[in-house]
C-alpha cells in the first residue's frame, strides 16, 4: 500500500523545518505503529489518527499516507438574510435550529435585547456543529457592527465587533456655467453633498437668485471605506464660493463639547439669523432661468413678497429659529404658515402644496415646514415669501445684509479652531493651486494633499 506523494504545504515544511530531528523520528515511529494498527482494527485507529496532532507534521513525501479526512478547523458559516416580518423563531426554523436554541439563545447572553430588533436586510450568520448544536451566531447589524455569540459553559457569551471605516479625503473644484446643480453634478458630487453644500453657505448666497456664470466652488470632504469599498460620503471638511466676486471660506469646526459649526477663517460663523433663500435649490436645476424665477417686491403695491417658482412638492424650509404662530389656510393664500422669529421678525410663506407644522411649534432653521405648491390665488406652483420687521414687509434680498451679525467664536475657543483648520487652510490652498493649473472647468480627485 504506497501512498502516491502529495506536495507538502509550506506551513508544514516550515513546521517540519523547525521539529527537531529526534521528535521527527520519534514521530515517525508512533506513525508506523498507528499505521500498523490502522491496518488491524480499521475503527479504532482512524479514530486516533484524527484527534492525534504530530501526525500532521511528518506527513512527508517518504511517509505512507493513510487516508485521512482534513482536519475540521471551523465549522463553516451558515448565512441567512432577514426577511420583512421575521423573528427569531422564523430564522432558527430555517437554520435548522428548534425553539429551544432561541430561548437558550436569549436568556444567557446580555445583549439579547438586539437580537429582537431585527431589520429586514440584516444578516445572521449560524455555525452549527454536526450534532446539529449552535455554537455560534452572528447578528450582522450592518458593514460596520456585528454582535457575536458565542457557546460557553454557561451558555452564551457575546461581543459587539465594531469596525471603523478608513476616512480619506476627497475633493471637487467647478466653475459655474449652467447652474450650481449641473456643476456640481457633472463632478459627480452626490445629493447630499451638493445640499450640505448649500446648507454651510445658506446664510450668506442666494442660490436661487444670486448664482452666476463664472461662480466657482472647491469643496474638500470625506470619504469613508471599508475593504477598499466606498461606503459613503462623511461631512464637508472646508469649502470655499465664489459668488458675484465676493469669496466665502467655510471650515468645519468640532467644539470642545462636540457640536460641529463652519466658520471663516476668522472664526465667524457661517450660519446667519435667516437663510438667504427659504426652498430647497436642489430641487431647482435652472438656477439661471430668471424669466421662471422672477423675484417681486414693491411696498406699494398688494403684492409684497418674493415668489420662488418650484415644482410642487419642492421642500419650504423655516428661514430662521422661530415659533410658528399661524398654520392654515384661505381662499387667497392657500395653505399658508406664519413663523415668528423673536420679537422683531416675522416671515411667511404661502401657497403650499402642504403645510408641514403646527401653530405653536418651535422650528429650527433649514427645518422642512411646507411643500411647494399652488393653493390659494397662484397661477403656477411657487412659493410667495414674505418678510417682515416690526410689522413692517421688507425685501428680504436687500434687508438681510443688515441683520444682526452672525456669531463668533468665543476668544477662548479660537486657538483650538486654528489648530483645528490650519491642516485644512493647506489643503485647500494646494486644491485651489492645481484645480488653476488644470485651466479645466471642473476638477475632482482623491486627495494625496
Ligand atoms: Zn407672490
Amino acid at each position: 500500500m504506497q501512498a502516491t506523494p502529495r506536495k507538502p504545504k509550506t506551513t508544514l515544511n516550515q513546521l517540519v523545518a523547525e521539529f527537531p530531528r529526534r521528535h521527527l523520528a520519534i514521530a515517525s515511529v508512533i506513525i508506523a505503529i498507528t499505521f500498523i494498527a490502522l491496518m488491524l482494527t480499521p475503527n479504532e485507529s482512524a479514530q486516533a489518527l484524527r484527534t492525534s496532532q504530530p501526525i500532521e507534521l511528518s506527513l512527508e513525501d517518504k511517509q505512507p499516507e493513510p487516508d485521512i479526512p482534513e482536519p475540521v478547523l471551523e465549522i463553516p458559516w451558515h448565512e441567512e438574510t432577514i426577511q420583512n416580518g421575521d423573528n427569531l423563531s422564523k430564522i432558527f426554523q430555517r437554520a435548522s435550529l428548534g425553539a429551544s436554541d432561541v430561548h437558550e439563545l436569549v436568556i444567557s447572553s446580555k445583549n439579547s435585547k438586539d437580537l429582537l430588533r431585527l431589520y429586514p436586510g440584516q444578516k445572521m450568520a449560524f455555525q452549527i456543529d454536526d450534532q446539529g448544536e449552535l455554537q455560534a451566531l452572528q447578528h450582522i447589524h450592518n458593514r460596520l457592527e456585528t454582535t457575536l455569540y458565542e457557546r460557553n459553559a454557561s451558555g452564551f457569551s457575546s461581543t459587539i465587533i465594531q469596525r471603523e471605516p478608513e476616512v480619506r479625503h476627497n475633493y471637487s473644484s467647478a466653475i459655474i456655467s449652467s447652474s450650481l446643480y449641473t456643476a456640481a453634478q457633472s463632478n459627480g458630487l452626490s445629493q447630499d453633498l451638493i445640499m450640505e453644500l448649500a446648507n454651510v453657505f445658506g446664510g450668506v448666497i442666494d442660490f436661487v437668485y444670486d448664482v452666476r456664470a463664472g461662480d466657482n466652488f472647491t469643496l474638500l470632504y470625506e470619504e469613508h471605506y471599508l475593504d477598499e469599498e466606498k461606503l459613503n460620503n462623511g461631512p464637508i471638511l472646508a469649502a470655499q464660493f465664489t459668488n458675484r466676486g465676493e469669496t466665502y471660506t467655510a471650515y468645519r469646526y468640532v467644539h470642545p463639547d462636540g457640536s460641529v459649526g463652519y466658520f471663516n477663517e476668522k472664526g465667524v460663523s457661517m450660519k446667519k439669523a435667516f437663510l438667504r433663500s427659504p426652498v430647497d435649490f436642489t430641487r431647482i436645476s435652472s438656477s439661471f432661468n430668471l424669466k421662471r424665477l422672477h423675484p417681486i417686491f414693491k411696498t406699494n403695491r398688494p403684492h409684497r413678497g418674493i415668489d420662488y417658482a418650484a415644482a410642487t412638492g419642492t421642500p419650504v424650509f423655516a428661514a430662521g429659529d422661530g415659533r410658528v404662530i399661524q398654520a392654515g389656510y384661505t381662499k387667497a393664500n392657500g395653505n399658508y404658515i406664519v413663523i415668528n422669529h423673536g420679537t422683531q421678525y416675522q416671515t411667511k410663506y404661502l401657497h403650499l402644496h402642504k403645510r408641514g407644522v403646527r401653530k405653536g411649534q418651535k422650528v429650527k432653521q433649514q427645518q422642512i415646514i411646507g411643500w411647494v405648491g399652488s393653493t390659494g390665488y397662484a397661477t403656477g406652483p411657487h412659493l410667495h415669501y414674505e418678510f417682515l420687521v416690526n410689522g413692517v414687509h421688507r425685501n428680504p434680498r436687500t434687508i438681510l445684509k443688515k441683520l444682526p451679525k452672525a456669531k463668533s467664536l468665543d476668544e477662548s475657543e479660537k486657538e483650538l479652531f486654528l489648530t483645528q483648520i490650519s491642516g485644512l487652510q493647506v489643503q485647500l490652498a494646494a486644491i485651489k493651486s492645481h484645480s488653476q493649473l488644470a485651466k479645466t472647468e471642473q476638477n475632482t480627485g482623491s486627495s494625496t494633499l
